[in-house]
This record gives C-alpha cells, sequence and structure tokens, in this order.
C-alpha cells in the first residue's frame, strides 16, 4: 500500500435489499490530489462518501486510509487522517468562534485560540466571529464548516456537494480555497459534484459514476475531449 495514498478504495460494495447503491467502486485519491465523483441523482455518491467516512458499512470490498484498513483499525484510521467532513450542519446556537473552539477541543487541537485566529482570517470570517451560525447565510456557513475542517489540518477531506446551495461566487470562492488546500500538500480530495464544468474547474482527476459503477476515469479536462461532452451529458439522462 503506497503511502502517497491517502485514501485507497477497493470493490466497494452497498446493498439495500434488492437495491444496489454502489456496485463495486475501485479508486484511489493520493496526497495533493483533488479527485471528483460526478454523477447523477441516485448514482452512489453520497453512499460512497459515508462509506469511508465510517457511518455506513459496506457490503463488501475494502477502504484503506494512509494504508489503514478502515474496518480493522477504524481508529487509527480516522487518526491518520484527521479526516473532516464539510456538509455536517453546525451548532445555530453557537457564534463562530464558539463553534471553532468546541470542535478545536474534541479534536485536541494545540495552541487552539492561535489557529481559530488563523482560520478566521484565512476563511474572512472576521465580521462574524461573534456572530450565531444559525442567522448566517449558507454561503457564510458552509465557510465556517471549511475553517472547522481545517483546524487539525487533515489529510483527508470529504466534500459532498460542497457548492450545492451557494451563488457562483461562493462557489468560486469555496473551489479557490480548496485547491489552495490540495496546493500546500496537507492532504488529498473526495468532492462529489452534479456539475461537469465545477469539476472540470477543481478537479485534477474525475470518476463518472452512474447506477453505482464507476463508468469514466480520466482528467476531466480532456475526458470531454475524448468522449464528447454530450456523451457524458446523455450519461447522466
Ligand atoms: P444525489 O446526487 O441525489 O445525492 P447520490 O449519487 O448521492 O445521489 P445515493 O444517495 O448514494 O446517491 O443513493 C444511491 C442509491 O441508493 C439511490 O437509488 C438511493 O435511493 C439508494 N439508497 C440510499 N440509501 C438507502 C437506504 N438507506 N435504503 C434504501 N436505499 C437507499
Amino acid at each position: 500500500e503506497s503511502i502517497s495514498k491517502v485514501l485507497s478504495v477497493q470493490g466497494l460494495r452497498k446493498q439495500y435489499g434488492a437495491t444496489v447503491a454502489v456496485d463495486g467502486i475501485s479508486f484511489d485519491v493520493g496526497r495533493k490530489e483533488i479527485v471528483g465523483l460526478l454523477g447523477p441523482n441516485g448514482a452512489g455518491k453520497t453512499t460512497t462518501i459515508n462509506m469511508v467516512l465510517g457511518v455506513l458499512e459496506p457490503s463488501s470490498g475494502s477502504i484503506h486510509i494512509e494504508g489503514v484498513d478502515l474496518a480493522k483499525r477504524r481508529a487509527q484510521a480516522l487518526e491518520r487522517t484527521n479526516f473532516a467532513a464539510v456538509y455536517a450542519p453546525l451548532p445555530g446556537n453557537l457564534t463562530v468562534r464558539q463553534n471553532l473552539r468546541v470542535f478545536g477541543l474534541i479534536y485536541g487541537v494545540k495552541e487552539l485560540s492561535k489557529r481559530i485566529e488563523e482560520l478566521i482570517a484565512q476563511f474572512d470570517l472576521e465580521r462574524f466571529r461573534d456572530v450565531k451560525c444559525g442567522v448566517l447565510s449558507s454561503g457564510e456557513q458552509t465557510r465556517v464548516a471549511l475553517a472547522k475542517a481545517m483546524l487539525n489540518r487533515p489529510r483527508l477531506l470529504l466534500l459532498d456537494e460542497p457548492t450545492a446551495s451557494l451563488d457562483p461566487s461562493t462557489a468560486r470562492d469555496l473551489r479557490a480555497r480548496i485547491r489552495e488546500f490540495a496546493t500546500q500538500g496537507t492532504g488529498g480530495v473526495l468532492w462529489t459534484s452534479h456539475n461537469m464544468y465545477e469539476v472540470e474547474e477543481v478537479c485534477d482527476r474525475v470518476l463518472i459514476v452512474s447506477h453505482g459503477k464507476i463508468l469514466l476515469e480520466g482528467d476531466p479536462r480532456t475526458l470531454p475531449g475524448e468522449h464528447g461532452k454530450a456523451t457524458l451529458e446523455e450519461l447522466f439522462i
């Protein structure tokens, strides 16, 4: 198992009764790499992410995080990555600073006050420092959620449709911040999306999934060239 892979998924399957949500998916995510999972509603993207998060048990297949088997040594696998998900809503009755403080304490972040101030500055949250998260707009809440995810410098970042409720300019801003995170080399990113133009802008590699299977894999900027954008759009019908 190469250590340059932060995530390695082999033959992953999830079945609910007669429904096969994920049907034998294999892929890797390397450090500094942003990998997109692109596909229509019901393709199995969220189910895949939830299995990697450890909140859903696979029917079969394996997930290794930096070479550690998630099924066998879950605590160790999670500890290695400091992994983070951005989609969980933050407690709305706590201020931005209180939220970062609570999660920082849970994660055991060293020099927490200093780290919180760095993140508040990095995500342009100065104005909202003492504002309750529940009253922030969805774009502002996403910035807080990202700052929270970055608290303990994750080595694997899982983003499930992170731009779904954002306006185009906030979405662009989020993509730039995630690119920055990847470029810094701290970790790898797995990103789900419906939008192939977004994936083309932000991802180094894309996996096109439909009915729980990977149909195509490659550089999103050359894939459409090879196969024709129209063909990709037809896959989603
Ligand atoms: P979307 O883009 O709409 O979020 P998705 O690609 O994330 O879709 P999933 O949420 O992973 O898709 O769902 C994949 C399939 O598994 C769907 O057909 C869904 O109905 C089914 N499914 C998911 N969870 C369950 C469950 N708990 N019980 C039964 N079927 C489920």
